[in-house]
């Protein structure tokens, strides 16, 4: 389906003159030149219309446009990408993040303290040399900040668990538009702490987060690449694999389908793959040994496992960075049998004619079905995630894609529990597939406490 969006009241020039004075970097209204590429998330098939963006120059920035909001009644949002844009974003005004990129990590007592505005790239990179990682997703364009406030999957969860566990404290411009930090040691910010921790940006604008790093003295991973012909044998083994992998241990099956388009290497455009990209916590040799039926399941075309540092774990995927419209979801499996394989290999594998660039099953379970601290974000404990990820070249072609993911989705009903992680929903999707009633009706409490006027919204509101 397509956004449709109905053209929001603009702000009038007193507003923004006002806010312009109460902020040191730039604010860009519709009158802007720049304007219709501004607006736009990374995500470019959300045609969002904010009412206008603020490109904070620092936290101090963040602050005065809360103050401003609360005074004239207005909604803020933070963005500080749009891999996660939906509709839910037009009529507030959006505040961008990018020049908040301090890191600092004190590696002794494996915590990092990363700006609103950090990449996971970069504080990937960050800790090489260190011993540590922190639990990056597969895209190292993501930021840390919306990525762990919405839960967070990484390659590490089955050891970790979710991003959002291991968020420690929140510097946060509150309702009031006070800038202050939400620590876990302070009572009367427990709610607070427990709904930034998975609940996404509907509670507050934050400023920085302080994360908990965790031990990956080596870590191992790449990808294998094999002909499409070699598709069920890989699966077959994919499932053998997982079934008995320990926790440091991660493995996704992907069904890809690669258009013929100039930014795809020449000898592979237009032609469908099967891939497995892994992540061990260990060492090249054992991770090998754990690999060895995948090797042996077919002729691999393609193979970069090697030992790789933090920072280049949010490579291994080779997921694109640029802007492009993308349409990404997900759905939780509690199983996957051979029927499951069969329906799997139909449905996206090669002669499907599926209009999806991937269709991916991602080994989850292990540390995500444990309570590490109170959460939002909660735990599961289905051992896969089916996930579809298409770029969408023409708006046209989303009620395609649309149809293509429902057909997906169906056809798994069997084995599906119709939730997902989320960072997994559909841009038009409620919070309501990602979280149980009673976490929706606790988040809708917090906010209702902590901003009764409706200051902060959210790509996810609790209300929606
Ligand atoms: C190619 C691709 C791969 C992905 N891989 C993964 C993956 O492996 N694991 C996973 O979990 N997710 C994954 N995602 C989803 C992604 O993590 C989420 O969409 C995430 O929310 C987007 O991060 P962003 O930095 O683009 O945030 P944005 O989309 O800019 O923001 C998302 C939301 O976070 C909140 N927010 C952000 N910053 C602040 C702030 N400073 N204060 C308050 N609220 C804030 C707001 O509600 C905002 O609407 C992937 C997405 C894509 C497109």
């Amino acid at each position: 389906m397509v956004t449709q969006i109905a053209a929001p009241e603009p702000l009038g020039t007193t507003l923004l003159d006002e806010l312009r004075a109460a902020v040191t970097g730039a604010v860009l209204d519709p009158g802007d030149p720049e304007w219709d590429v501004a607006r736009l998330p990374w995500n470019r098939l959300v045609d969002q219309r904010p009412l206008a963006l603020v490109v904070a120059a620092d936290a101090g920035d963040v602050a005065a446009t809360v103050r401003w909001a609360v005074r004239n009644g207005v909604t803020v949002s933070a963005q500080p990408n749009g891999h996660g844009a939906s509709a839910a974003l037009d009529g507030t005004v959006v505040v961008r993040t990018a020049a908040l990129d301090d890191i600092w990590v004190d590696a002794d007592a494996r915590v990092a303290r990363v700006g609103a505005g950090v990449k996971w790239g970069d504080l990937q990179t960050a800790l090489d040399g260190t011993g540590l990682t922190a639990l990056i997703g597969s895209n190292p364009d993501v930021t840390v900040v919306g990525y762990s406030l919405s839960g967070g999957l990484s390659w590490f969860s089955r050891a970790y668990g979710p991003g959002a566990a291991s968020i420690r404290a929140a510097e946060v411009v509150d309702a009031t538009g006070a800038l202050r930090w939400v620590r876990s040691d302070d009572p009367a910010d427990a709610d607070l702490l427990w709904a930034l921790r998975g609940g996404g940006g509907e509670f507050a604008l934050v400023t920085a987060l302080e994360l908990e790093l965790h031990p990956a003295p080596r870590i191992y991973g790449g990808l294998l690449g094999y002909p499409a012909e070699a598709a069920a044998p890989v699966l077959r083994a994919f499932l053998e694999v997982t079934r008995s992998a320990p926790e440091e241990l991660t493995a996704w099956f992907t069904l890809m389908h690669l258009p013929d388009a100039p930014f795809i290497p020449a000898e592979l455009r237009g032609q469908s793959l099967a891939v497995v990209t892994a992540t061990y916590l260990g060492d090249a040799e054992a991770g090998e040994r754990l690999l060895a039926p995948l090797r042996a399941a077919g002729p691999v075309l393609r193979d970069t496992f090697r030992a790789v540092a933090p920072g280049e774990v949010g490579l291994l995927a080779e997921e694109p960075v640029d802007p492009v419209p993308a349409v990404l979801a997900g759905t939780r499996l509690h199983g996957f049998d051979d029927d499951a394989a069969a329906e799997l290999l139909r449905v996206a594998g090669a002669g499907s004619g599926t209009p999806l660039l991937q269709v991916q099953l991602r080994h989850v379970g292990g540390a995500l079905a444990r309570e590490r601290v109170p959460a939002a974000a909660g735990t599961a404990d289905e051992p896969y995630l089916l996930t579809g990820l298409t770029i969408v070249p023409s708006p046209d072609l989303a009620p395609l894609v649309s149809a293509a993911l429902d057909q997906l989705f169906t056809t798994f009903a069997p084995w599906s529990t119709g939730t997902a992680p989320l960072t997994f929903l559909d841009r038009d999707e409620s919070i309501r597939r990602a979280y149980p009633a009673a976490t929706v009706d606790r988040l809708r409490a917090v906010k209702a406490a902590v901003d009764p006027a409706g200051t902060f919204r959210g790509n996810r509101p609790v209300d929606a």
